[in-house]
């Protein structure tokens, strides 16, 4: 049995490992000059390989096509992956939020490991290979790269989405996979920065944000996330502001607001200012407010609710107070779209997951074909999340390659 995989990345080079034994013959092949390019850059260079996270709150963190996931992970889940490299001699550490990273906390690590049983199980790995086209033809596959042209009995397209671009990933699988007749699902940002505009933030760039909250008002849902976030020049990103763009990517947004103040309802800010403004009523309230608020917020928070600086605390009106709280509790931000997806962690959308066998990864299209990984439409979120469901598809995919000649 001929095996192509197309792509080395996380999914590829998972298939091919678990999917090789003495009976078949796999052909690898990648089109840069090393493997996993991506997983190099994952976890800022640290690799988070996955999350420790039990099954049900696992799965709750992936927001695409969960109920498509369950067969594959449960098949092969976050600890049989753990367990996989540690008995291959990688030794793990479980960090805050159950983020799981090899203990070197390098990625290189990793890819070492992948190097060498590409090299142990025998893998044929082509690299500096770019495939061009995937077409069927009576039983057999025809690949033809830049180099040459293969003939495979069965064809795994792992060739990630189209997020950074430069690693490799620049959206080759579609295309293929609409070639061999595939719906895909559109293709969107996920976990990236949000644009915003508006005149009076430039003050605010660089400020970083602790227990706000941030929300989205949208045409059929609203969405709201709690954490921390960071405010730039024309944008606004950390790890509240990645999951809400994963959550929002198809949605219209109306409406973006943060919550300065998230731990504090109405009344209980009301009290909050009752009691400052009491305790120090000849004093500017652009001084009082810079106990509630970061000294940076304070300006730009007086001049939405139209109130000056330098008026004191005893001459504030119930309705000038309102005003603030409600800047405070709504701050208003222009939604000015997401970033573009080169620049996006994962690429949401892809190879419709209705035309994929769960079990095996198989399309139910063209027999003898897969697509595991990114290419997929599965989405997770930040914590370990995506690499794991490209190895649990990656399992699943070699599983079937070995059981059809069994
Ligand atoms: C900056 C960043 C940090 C991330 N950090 C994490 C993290 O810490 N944890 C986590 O779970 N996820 C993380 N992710 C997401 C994760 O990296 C991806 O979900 C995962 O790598 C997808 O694996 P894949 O094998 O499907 O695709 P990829 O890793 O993208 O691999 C696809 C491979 O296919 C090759 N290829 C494409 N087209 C062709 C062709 N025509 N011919 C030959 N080869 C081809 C590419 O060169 C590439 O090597 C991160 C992503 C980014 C961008």
């Amino acid at each position: 049995m001929d095996i192509g995989i197309i792509g080395a990345g996380a999914s590829g080079i998972f298939t091919a490992i678990n999917a090789k034994d003495e009976k078949n013959k796999i052909i690898l092949i990648e089109k840069n000059e090393k493997i996993g390019k991506k997983l190099f850059i994952t976890g800022k260079g640290r690799c988070n390989i996955t999350n420790a996270k039990f099954f049900d709150e696992f799965l709750d963190n992936i927001i695409v096509n969960k109920k498509f996931m369950y067969s594959s992970f449960t098949n092969f889940d976050n600890y049989a992956l753990m367990d996989f490299f540690e008995n291959q001699g990688l030794k793990l550490t479980v960090q805050r939020g159950d983020r799981v990273f090899p203990k070197s906390e390098k990625s290189s690590d990793v890819i070492k490991l992948f190097e060498k049983l590409l090299v142990d199980k025998k893998i044929d790995l082509k690299l500096n290979e770019n495939v061009q086209k995937v077409k069927k033809e009576s039983n057999k596959f025809i690949v033809k790269t830049n180099k040459n042209v293969y003939e495979f009995d069965k064809v795994v397209i792992a060739t990630g989405g189209l997020s950074y671009p430069l690693t490799g990933s620049n959206g080759d699988g579609y295309k293929f996979a609409k070639d061999l007749s595939h719906n895909i699902i559109s293709q969107k940002p996920g976990l990236c920065p949000i644009k915003i505009s508006g005149n009076d933030l430039d003050s605010l760039n660089g400020i970083s944000l602790k227990n706000v909250s941030l929300n989205v008002e949208c045409e059929k849902k609203n969405y709201r996330e709690f954490g921390e976030m960071l405010i730039g020049k024309k944008f606004i990103t950390g790890p509240i502001v990645l999951t809400m763009s994963s959550l929002i990517n198809r949605e219209k947004v109306k409406n973006i607001y943060i919550d300065l103040k998230a731990g504090l309802d109405f009344e209980k800010l009301d009290n909050r200012l009752i009691r400052d403004f009491e305790n120090n009523s000849n004093k500017d309230i652009g001084n009082i407010l810079k106990k509630l608020l970061l000294n940076a917020f304070v300006d730009v928070v007086l001049k939405r609710a139209e109130i000056d600086y330098h008026t004191k605390a005893n001459q504030i009106t119930k309705e000038e107070r309102y005003r603030l709280i409600d800047e405070i509790k709504h701050f208003n931000l222009n939604f000015a779209g997401l970033s573009p997806i080169k620049n996006a962690v994962i690429t949401s959308g892809g190879v419709d997951c209705k035309e994929l066998n769960p079990k095996s990864m198989e399309s139910k299209k063209v027999s003898g074909l897969y697509f595991v990984g990114e290419v997929t439409d599965v989405d997770c979120l930040t914590g370990g999340y995506n690499l794991q469901i490209a190895f649990s598809q990656a399992f699943a995919c070699a599983k079937d390659l070995r059981r059809v000649y069994e």
